[in-house]
């Protein structure tokens, strides 16, 4: 009955392995899900749609050692700078 045994384990250990595998595949997709859920931002002050979101960076001194965020509408390409927070 050892051998049984011996295989019982082997069969959890692989278990497990497929187990921790299909969770890396969910993160992923999560992962992915998320970054494609980022770009919708927030409602434009121009145009209204919801496509208002950070476009890039704009170094600066001042304003107390804040960074100025480029914000940009993804659809009448509308810009404004914002304050980091
Ligand atoms: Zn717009």
């Amino acid at each position: 009955m050892r051998t049984v045994k011996a295989a019982s384990i082997r069969m959890e250990r692989v278990d497990r392995q497929s187990t921790e595998m299909r969770m890396d595949a969910l993160e992923r997709r999560i992962a992915k899900l998320e970054s494609q859920l980022q770009p919708l931002g927030a409602t434009c002050p121009k145009c209204r749609a919801f496509g208002f979101r950070y476009d890039s960076a704009v170094p600066r001194t001042g304003f107390g050692g804040k960074n100025l965020h480029m914000m940009k509408c993804r659809f009448c390409g509308f810009t404004e700078e914002k304050l980091a927070d």
